[in-house]
C-alpha cells in the first residue's frame, strides 16, 4: 500500500472535533453531498434536532433531495441567509466515526471529491426504511357468536399454534378471505404483527473446531492473541494451498464472538462464498451475513441495519462491505489477499485490501491476510517488519502438494485445431482410468478469442473498442468483452463478402471443451466461466456435482482456481500457461504465478496424490521453474529484485492517468495541456502521453499518462498541484487510479 496511512483512533482524537454534537456549536453544519465539489456545503439545522459527525441526512440540492453526511460544524463561508435547511435526519444513529473518517481518507487518498464516497456508505434512504411487518393472525380463544362449518374450520387450523397470514390460513382451512375476515371482527382471531425479516443467528463460538495441528495451532493462538489486545496490527497467514488457513482464521473469528465483536471476512469472489458459508456454518452453527452484488435492495436494507444495530455478528462480503457501519469490529479478515478482484476499477478506484487495512486502523483492530501466494506488495510489508507473518508450511492431513510439470509445446506440437498436447491427454485417461477427476484450465471465455477470414485474412474488430471480437459458441454470438457489444456471427465476410470463411482462431474455454468431448465421449464435462455459471446458485450447484464427483472433467477459467476443495480431484492440466505473460503488465510474472499456484492447489488436496500438467512454450521462464522446482520464495525475491531495480511498487508508487474524450482531437490537445502543465519534482517520473493499450472505449479515445513517485513522494499533493493547474474542458475525462493494477 501507498505512504500515507491513518492515525489510529487514539491519535486521530485530536484531529477530529472533540464534540460530536454539532448544533450546540452552530445552528449550521457541514455536509457532504454526493456531487464531484471540493468539500462539504454548509446547511442550516432544522429546529429540535440534533445532529452529530456521522449522521445521515436528507439534504435539498437544487430541485432535488440527496442524502447527505453531516462531517462538522458549518464552515460559515456561505451568508446564512442563503442557507437552506435541512429536510431531516435519515436516522438516529450516525454513521460509526471510524467508517466517516475511512470514508474521508478514502476520498483524500485517491483525490475523489468527497461527496461522491457517501454512496459507497449508504446507496439509498431505502436503507433507513423500518422494516417491512407481515400481518398474521393467531386465535385469542373467544367463541364466534355464530358458528358455520367455515368459521369452525378456521379456527381448528388456526389452533395448532402456529401464526399465519390471512391468506394462508383461509387457503389451508379451504374457507374463503371474508369467512376469516369475519372472525377478525368478532374477536376470534387476532392480528399482530411481526417483521419479515429473520434476524441473523448468532454464530456460536463456543462450538468445538476441528482439532488444529501443531503449525495451526500456533498460528491460530497467535491470532487469538492478536484479537483479544483489541489492537491494530496486520498478520499474514501465509500457508500453502489446502493447510488450512481457513480453519485457523475461524479461531480468530471465534475470539472476536467471544469478546462480543463483530467480524468481516472479505472474499474476492462470490462463487468462493459457496462453499465458504457450508464451512462457516460448520464451524459456528450458523450462517454468517453476506454483501455482495447479487442482493437484492430489501436483503441489502436488512443487512445494514443488522450490521448498525450489532445483531449481524460476521459478515463475509465482497470489497463493498467495507463501508458497512460496523460499531464493534473485533476483526477483518482479506482471504486471497493477493487478488486482483479487490481492487475496484470503475467509478471510485480503490484496492480493497489496502482500504481494509485503513478501516482496521481506524477501528483499532487486527486484520489478518490469508495467501497461498501472497502480493509483493505484502511481502514487502513483512519485510520492513509492517506486517507480522505466520507459516503453514504442509498440507493438512498429510495430503502431498501435488508434482508439477511443464510440457513443452515447442517439442509436443499441437496438431491444429487441436490444444491439448499427447502428456496431457495421457495424464487425463489416466485419472480417469482411476475414477478421478481432472479439471482443465484456462483463463479465456468463450470459444476462440479471434475470428478470421480465410479468404482475405479480415479480423473481426469491435466497433466499440477495437478490440478483437471474442466469438462464444453457446450464444452463437461475437463479443467484446470490454464494452459487452454483441452481434451474432455473420456468414458473410464482411470486407470481401466471401460465404462461411470466417473462422476461429485460438482457444476459449468453449472449444477445449469441444475437444474435450470430442477426446473421451463418455466423460461428464462441465464448463464453469462466467459465461454459463450467473448465480451464486449456478456455482454452487456446479461446485456440488463436482464434489460429489457426478463430473469428470471439469473445464474453467479462473472461476475454478479459487478455493474449491475437491477431494476426487488430481489431474490439473494448465491449457495454456503463458497466457498472462504476454502483455507489458508490471505485475504479469507474479499474478501468472499466483494463478497458476492457485490452480495447481486444486490438485491432489485429499488424501490421493495430485499431478499439474503446465502447457508452455517457455518452460525457461522464471514463472515456470518456480512453479516446477515448488520453489515460491526464489520466485518472489527475484520478482522482487526486479521490481527494487526497475523502481516499480511495491519500491515506489505508481499513478496513472487516463485522459478520454469522444473528441479524439480534444482528448489529444488536453493530453498535450497536462504534458505541459506537469510540474517537476525530485523523485517523479512521467510517462506519456500515450495511446491507452485500448485507445477507444465505447467511442471514447483514450490517452493514458503513468506518474512513478519514489516512496517518500506526496503524490496525492504532486497529482492535484499538477491537475489543478490546467483547466481540463468539460468534453473531457479524467481518470485518477492511484496504485494501477490494470495498464490498458
Ligand atoms: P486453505 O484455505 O489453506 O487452502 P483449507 O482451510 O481450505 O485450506 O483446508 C483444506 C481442507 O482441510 C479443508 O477441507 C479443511 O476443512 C481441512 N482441514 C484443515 N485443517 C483441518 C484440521 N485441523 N482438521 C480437520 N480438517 C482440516
Amino acid at each position: 500500500m501507498g505512504g500515507t496511512t491513518p492515525k489510529s483512533r487514539n491519535q486521530m482524537a485530536s484531529a477530529i472535533k472533540p464534540s460530536p454534537l454539532v448544533q450546540n456549536l452552530t445552528s449550521r453544519v457541514a455536509v457532504l453531498v454526493p456531487l464531484p465539489a471540493p468539500g462539504p456545503y454548509d446547511y442550516l439545522v432544522p429546529e429540535g434536532t440534533d445532529l452529530h459527525r456521522g449522521d445521515v441526512v436528507e439534504a435539498p440540492l437544487g430541485s432535488r433531495h440527496v442524502v447527505g453526511l453531516v462531517v462538522g460544524p458549518g464552515t460559515g463561508e456561505v451568508d446564512e441567509a442563503k442557507l437552506k435547511p435541512l429536510a431531516r435526519k435519515c436516522t438516529d444513529q450516525p454513521l460509526p466515526l471510524a467508517l466517516v473518517e475511512s470514508l474521508e481518507w478514502l476520498a483524500a487518498y485517491t483525490l475523489t471529491p468527497p461527496g461522491l464516497v457517501i454512496g459507497l456508505a449508504v446507496r439509498s434512504q431505502g436503507y433507513f426504511d423500518p422494516p417491512k411487518m407481515r400481518k398474521l393472525l393467531r386465535v385469542t380463544g373467544t367463541e364466534p357468536p355464530r358458528m358455520t362449518d367455515a368459521r369452525g374450520r378456521v379456527l381448528e387450523t388456526a389452533g395448532d399454534g402456529f401464526a399465519r397470514t390471512a391468506a394462508e390460513l383461509a387457503s389451508e382451512a379451504g374457507a374463503s378471505a371474508s369467512v376469516v375476515k369475519g372472525l377478525v371482527a368478532v374477536g376470534s382471531l387476532q392480528v399482530f404483527e411481526v417483521a419479515e425479516d429473520e434476524p441473523f443467528a448468532v454464530p456460536d463460538a463456543e462450538r468445538p473446531g476441528p482439532k488444529l495441528s501443531e503449525d495451526q495451532s500456533a498460528a491460530a493462538l497467535s491470532l487469538r492473541t492478536s484479537v483479544k489486545a483489541e489492537a491494530f496490527g496486520v498478520t499474514l497467514l501465509d500457508g500453502v494451498t489446502g493447510s488450512g488457513k481457513t480453519e485457523v482464521y475461524f479461531e480468530a473469528v471465534a475470539q472476536a464472538l467471544t469478546q462480543g465483536k463483530q467480524v468481516l471476512i472479505l472474499l474476492p469472489e462470490i462463487a468462493l462464498t459457496v462453499q465458504f458459508l457450508e464451512r462457516f456454518e460448520a464451524r459456528f452453527g450458523c450462517r454468517p451475513a453476506e454483501w455482495h452484488s447479487d442482493l437484492s435492495s430489501k436483503e441489502r436494507r436488512h443487512v445494514w441495519q443488522s450490521v448498525a444495530n450489532g445483531s449481524a455478528r460476521v459478515v463475509v462480503g465482497a470489497r463493498s462491505a467495507l463501508f458497512l457501519p460496523f460499531g464493534a469490529l473485533g476483526a477483518i479478515i482479506v482471504d486471497e489477499e493477493h487478488e486482483k478482484a479487490f481492487k475496484q476499477e470503475d467509478g471510485i478506484i480503490y484496492h480493497g485490501r489496502d482500504m481494509a487495512v485503513v478501516r482496521a486502523r481506524l477501528e483499532d483492530c487486527p486484520i489478518i491476510f490469508a495467501s497461498a501466494t501472497p502480493s509483493l506488495e505484502t511481502v514487502f510489508n513483512v519485510a520492513q517488519r509492517k506486517f507480522t507473518q505466520l507459516h503453514l508450511p504442509d498440507r493438512h492431513g498429510g495430503a502431498q502438494l501435488p508434482q508439477i510439470e511443464a510440457v513443452d509445446l515447442r517439442s509436443h506440437k499441437l496438431a491444429k485445431g487441436e490444444w491439448l498436447s499427447a502428456p496431457l491427454v495421457d495424464a487425463v485417461n489416466n485419472a480417469l482410468a482411476r475414477g478421478e477427476q481432472a479439471l482443465l484450465f484456462l483463463n479465456r471465455r468463450g470459444y476462440a478469442p479471434l475470428t478470421v477470414c480465410n479468404a482475405c485474412g479480415h479480423r473481426m474488430i469491435s466497433p466499440e473498442s477495437s478490440t478483437w471480437l471474442v466469438e462464444h459458441r453457446y450464444t452463437g454470438r461475437l463479443i467484446d468483452h470490454l464494452t459487452g457489444f454483441s452481434m451474432a456471427k455473420p456468414k458473410l465476410c464482411p470486407t470481401c463478402g466471401a460465404e462461411d470463411t470466417l473462422a476461429p482462431c485460438g482457444p476459449g474455454v468453449e472449444r477445449v471443451a469441444e475437444e474435450a468431448q470430442a477426446r473421451w465421449p463418455k466423460a461428464r464435462l462441465a464448463v464453469m466461466s462466467s459465461d454459463v455459471i450467473h448465480s451464486p446458485g449456478e456455482a454452487q450447484e456446479l461446485i456440488e456435482a463436482m464434489t460429489l464427483g457426478q463430473i469428470d472433467i471439469l473445464i474453467g477459467t479462473q472461476m475454478v482456481a479459487k478455493g474449491h476443495h475437491f477431494p476426487q480431484l488430481t489431474m490439473v492440466g494448465v491449457v495454456d500457461a503463458d497466457l498472462g505473460l504476454k502483455g507489458g503488465d508490471l505485475r504479469a510474472a507474479e499474478r501468472t504465478f499466483q494463478l497458476l499456484q492457485q490452480v495447481a492447489g486444486r490438485a491432489g488436496r485429499a488424501e490421493k496424490p495430485g499431478h499439474v500438467l503446465l502447457q508452455t512454450r517457455m518452460p525457461e521462464h522464471p514463472v515456470m521453474t518456480a512453479l516446477v522446482a515448488g520453489d515460491r520464495d526464489t520466485f518472489v525475491a527475484a520478482e522482487m529484485a526486479e521490481r527494487e531495480a526497475a523502481g516499480m511498487p511495491p519500491f515506489a508508487r505508481l499513478a496513472a492517468l487516463v485522459i478520454s474524450s469522444l473528441d479524439r482531437a480534444l482528448a489529444e490537445e488536453t493530453a498535450n495541456l497536462l504534458a505541459h502543465a506537469a510540474p517537476n519534482a525530485r523523485g517523479v517520473d512521467l510517462w506519456g502521453p500515450a495511446p491507452a493499450p485500448y485507445a477507444m472505449v465505447r467511442g471514447r479515445h483514450r490517452i493514458r499518462f503513468l506518474v512513478r513517485a519514489n516512496r517518500d513522494v506526496n503524490l496525492q499533493a504532486y497529482l492535484s498541484a499538477w491537475l489543478g493547474s490546467a483547466k481540463i474542458p468539460a468534453k473531457v475525462r479524467v481518470k485518477v487510479d492511484i496504485d494501477p493494477y490494470s495498464f490498458l
